[in-house]
């Protein structure tokens, strides 16, 4: 079918640089008259509808510093300039407020899913203390392919007991996503993640949440610290979510797949971000572990 429509197609494209460039390398051979660099697949980097994205609070800092015009002209550099306007306190805090709405929510999508999957009342009640607003919490929502390695983190499991044991740097991560109902591979990897959900010492730090839609991908982006990515390379040909996360201030953490080397030559792309991270390093305000902003190559 690929075949069939590339040769129906008056233009053909790739959705990320690096998506264009793999696809010409893997259909060179449909055209082996010509150097591989002229197999007519173009590329268009897929983007996000911004203000669909966003939280309101953000928007609403967006609107008081940048002014109201700003979301008319999203990708005009020079109003982003005003980004450092806004005061560190502020980003930080909305961000607190965003941290605790995504954590609510998660709570109550479990209580319904822990409901109607008959668990105990003692199962239910637990979901209280589950998810800590104090604790650096990791975002991963996606599709469960298996080439996106949802369980890439667990594969040194006592490296991981260790890490969702210390006290003194608390973390926590909340997954949630589908796997197509003929991909068993996909949805091995989410039995295992609900597994281990449920085992000490990642019981109520390891989080899995079902009916992955819109709605939890907009609480999730706007209220983790990390958004995590970890495809196998070059396979993810876009991957928009991050960039949901980077809108909202949330950081990136990612293999350079799909955008994600179109936004990160030099300092990241994303000004709301580099205001964070440049706020945490002043020490003024706490809570993100130095070893992902010193990750992040920003002045
Ligand atoms: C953004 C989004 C995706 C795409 O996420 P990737 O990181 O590109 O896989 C998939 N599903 C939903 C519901 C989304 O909002």
């Amino acid at each position: 079918m690929t075949i069939l429509a590339m040769n129906l197609a008056a233009y053909c494209n790739g959705v990320s640089k690096l998506h264009g460039e793999v696809t010409r390398k893997m259909f060179h051979y449909l055209y082996q008259n010509i150097p591989v660099e002229e197999v007519p697949v173009f590329s268009v980097t897929n983007g996000i509808h911004t203000t669909t994205w966003l939280a309101k609070e953000i928007r609403d800092l967006f609107d008081s510093y940048l002014g109201h015009h700003w979301s008319a002209d999203v990708s005009n550099k020079n109003i982003w300039e005003a980004i450092d306007k806004i005061p560190d306190e502020k980003i930080w805090s909305t961000h607190l407020d965003l941290k605790k709405k995504a954590i609510n929510f998660v709570r109550e999508i479990l209580h319904n899913q822990k409901n109607r999957n008959q668990e105990s009342a003692e199962e239910i009640r637990a979901i209280e203390e589950y998810l800590n607003p104090e604790a650096f919490t990791i975002g991963f929502a996606r599709r469960f392919a298996t080439y996106k390695r949802a369980t890439l983190l667990m594969r040194d499991r006592e490296r991981l007991a260790r890490l969702f044991s210390d006290p003194e740097r608390p973390i926590q991560i909340i997954f949630a996503g589908k796997a197509h109902p003929a991909d068993r591979s996909g949805q091995e990897l989410i039995k295992q993640i609900f597994d281990l959900s449920r085992e000490e010492p990642f019981k109520g730090k390891i989080i899995f949440i079902e009916n992955y839609d819109m709605n939890v991908a907009r609480h999730l982006v706007q209220g983790v610290d990390m958004w995590l990515n970890t495809p196998r390379w070059p396979m993810e040909a876009s991957g928009t979510s991050g960039m949901k996360a980077a809108a909202n201030g949330v950081i990136n953490c990612s293999v350079l797949d799909g955008w994600w080397p179109e936004a990160t030559i030099g300092k990241t792309a994303f000004p709301l971000v580099r205001k964070l991270v440049i706020a945490v390093r002043k020490n003024r305000i706490g809570m993100m572990p130095t070893t992902c902003t010193q990750s992040l190559k920003i002045k």
